[in-house]
């Protein structure tokens, strides 16, 4: 597996919302080890959107990209 875009709590730091660019974002972990988050969101209170995190992968894809 790619570990490349891990979700590391600093990754919050440089993460903006894809869409409006606002920053910082607002993580809401679900589950995490010692390293990493690996299930959780990542919200843009401007959007009122929330970016999935799974897998420790998260999902910054604006919604209209996702295919519903
Ligand atoms: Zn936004």
């Amino acid at each position: 597996m790619n570990r490349v875009f891990e979700m590391k709590k600093k990754l919050m730091d440089i993460l903006a919302c894809p869409v409006c660019k606002h920053h910082p974002l607002e993580l809401n972990v679900t589950k995490e080890d010692a390293k990493e988050v690996l299930e959780g969101t990542i919200r843009c209170e401007k959007c009122n959107v929330d970016y999935p995190i799974e897998e420790g992968i998260p999902n910054m894809l604006p919604p209209e990209s996702r295919g519903q």
